[in-house]
C-alpha cells in the first residue's frame, strides 16, 4: 500500500544502505536462515554445531570463581556508577597483568581499553582506521563479523589466503599481492576461527616482518588466546610489536566459556610509539567516550576472574576440547564425500571440505547445510559465509553426547545423499 495513503503523511526516512548490506553478511544471520529450516514437529532434539558457544552445555560451565565474582561485585554496591570510557581502573590493571604473565613484556594498563566483549574491539579497531580510500586485509576463510563491521563503516576490504595444506598459515606472497599503498592493517586470528589452527612462532614473526614492510598495522583477534591443546603453543603477537604495531583483542568470553557477560579488551603493543605518533590512541579514547561502556559489574569481577581462577578450570577445558576435536576429527574423516585437511589444535572449530560430485541433490555447502537441518535437525555452518564455498565449519565445542549424536546424524545424512556406484 502507499504510505502516503496509510498513513496520511510522507515519511522522508530510509534505512542506511551499508547497514542492509552488512547484515546480510553475519553469522547470526546465516544460522537465522537455516534454522527456520527445522520442522515444527522435530522430537529428537537440535543439534547445534553452527556456532562457537558451549556455555549452555554442562560440562562446559565457567570456574565459580568467576559465579562469585559477579555476585561479589554486585553485593558490594561499589559499582553502581557510571565509568570512565576506557574502563575501570582495577580491570585494565588486571587485564595488563594477564597479558604480561605468559610473555616477557610489561603491559601498562595505560595500554589497555576494556570493551563489551572482542566484538566491541573490532567495532572500535574498524571505526578507527575507517578513512576514504584506506582499505584492510581480512583472512579467508575468517571471521565475518570484519566484513560486516567494515562494510557498516565504508572501509575497503581485501581477503588474503590461508593455507589448508600447510596449517592455514598465512599465504604471505598472496598477503603482499593483495596490499596496495591504501593498506592500513591487517587481522590475524590466532587460535584460529574457523580453521583451529595455532600459529608458529616463526610464521608469526614473518607476518609482523610482512606487516613492517606493508607499514600496517596488525590486529591480533586472540578470542581464543590460550586455548591451544595441540604441539604448538600459543604465542601472543604482541611479543613482535618492536616490528610492527599490534593491537590485540581478547575477551572472557570463549576461554571462560561465558559470552554473554560481553566483557572483552584491547590492548596495543607498540614500544616505538607508531600508533601513539599517528593519532590512533587519541581517537580510540575519543571513539570509547562515543560507544556504551562494558557493565561495571562484569569489569569489576574481570579482575579476581583473572588473578583466582584456578590452574584445573584451563587443563580440564583444554582436555575437554582436545577430545571433542579428536573425536570430530575421526568421525568426519570416515564419511566419504567429506575431506579434512588439518587436525584442530585450537580454538573450537575445524574446516572441512565437501566433494559435491560425490552426492546427488546438494549443489552447494548453503543446500548441504539447509538439508541437514530440514533431515537430521543438525546446524552447521556453510564455508561460503566465511570465503570458502563448499567447505563447512564445524564446532566441536558441545557436550560430548550431543557430538557424537550430531556426527551420526551428518554421516547418515551424507550416506543418504550419495550417489548411488
Ligand atoms: C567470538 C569471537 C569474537 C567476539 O568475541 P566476544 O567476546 O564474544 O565479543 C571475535 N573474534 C573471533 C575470531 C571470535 O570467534
Amino acid at each position: 500500500m502507499d504510505s502516503k495513503v496509510k498513513s496520511g503523511a510522507k515519511w522522508k526516512f530510509k534505512a542506511k544502505d551499508s547497514v542492509k548490506k552488512a547484515s546480510g553478511c553475519t553469522i547470526r544471520s546465516i544460522l537465522t536462515t537455516i534454522n527456520a529450516n527445522i520442522k515444527a514437529d522435530e522430537s529428537r532434539g537440535i543439534i547445534r554445531l553452527g556456532h562457537g558457544d558451549p556455555s549452555a552445555f554442562p560440562s562446559f560451565r565457567t570456574t565459580s570463581v568467576a559465579e562469585d565474582a559477579v555476585v561479589d561485585a554486585v553485593r558490594s554496591a561499589k559499582f553502581n556508577s557510571y565509568n570512565p570510557g576506557t574502563g575501570i581502573l582495577q580491570a585494565r590493571r588486571s587485564i595488563a597483568e594477564y597479558l604480561s604473565h605468559d610473555v616477557q613484556l610489561e603491559i601498562s594498563p595505560d595500554d589497555v581499553y576494556v570493551t563489551a566483549g572482542a566484538k566491541q574491539a573490532i567495532d572500535v579497531i574498524i571505526t578507527v582506521l575507517s578513512r576514504p580510500g584506506a582499505n584492510i586485509l581480512f583472512p579467508r576463510p575468517g571471521y565475518p563479523m570484519y566484513a560486516a563491521r567494515a562494510t557498516f563503516s565504508e572501509l575497503d576490504f581485501r581477503y588474503f589466503n590461508l593455507l589448508p595444506e600447510q596449517a592455514w598459515e598465512v599465504d604471505l606472497d598472496n598477503l603482499e599481492a593483495v596490499a596496495d599503498d591504501n593498506t592500513v592493517a591487517m587481522v590475524l586470528i590466532n587460535p584460529g576461527n574457523p580453521c583451529g589452527n595455532v600459529y608458529r612462532y616463526d610464521h608469526l614473526k614473518l607476518i609482523a616482518e610482512t606487516a613492517r614492510k606493508l607499514g600496517i598495522l596488525v590486529i591480533a583477534d586472540e578470542a581464543y588466546g590460550h586455548l591451544a591443546f595441540g604441539k604448538n603453543p600459543f604465542v601472543p603477537m604482541r611479543v613482535f610489536g618492536e616490528i610492527a604495531p599490534i593491537v590485540t583483542l581478547g575477551s572472557l568470553s570463549k576461554r571462560w566459556m561465558v559470552p554473554g557477560w560481553a566483557l572483552g579488551w584491547m590492548s596495543i603493543s607498540d614500544p616505538n610509539g607508531i600508533l601513539l605518533e599517528h593519532g590512533i590512541i587519541d581517537c580510540i579514547k575519543n571513539y570509547l567516550n562515543i560507544v556504551s561502556d562494558p557493565s561495571s559489574l562484569i569489569q569489576a569481577a574481570t579482575s579476581q576472574i583473572l588473578k583466582q581462577t584456578p590452574d584445573e578450570f584451563y587443563s580440564r577445558a583444554l582436555n575437554l576440547f582436545r577430545e571433542a576435536a579428536d573425536i570430530c576429527y575421526d568421525k568426519l574423516s570416515e564419511i566419504p564425500c567429506i575431506t579434512c585437511p588439518y587436525k584442530p589444535e585450537g580454538s573450537m572449530f575445524l574446516m572441512v571440505e565437501l566433494d559435491l560430485s560425490l552426492l546427488e541433490d546438494i549443489k552447494d555447502d548453503m543446500e548441504f547445510c539447509i538439508k541437514l537441518a530440514r533431515e537430521e535437525a543438525t546446524i552447521l555452518l556453510p564455508g561460503s559465509c566465511l570465503g570458502l564455498k563448499n567447505w563447512l565449519r564445524v564446532t566441536f565445542a558441545a557436550e560430548f553426547s550431543s557430538l557424537v549424536d550430531g556426527l551420526e546424524r551428518i554421516k547418515d545424512f551424507c550416506l543418504r545423499h550419495s550417489k548411488r556406484q
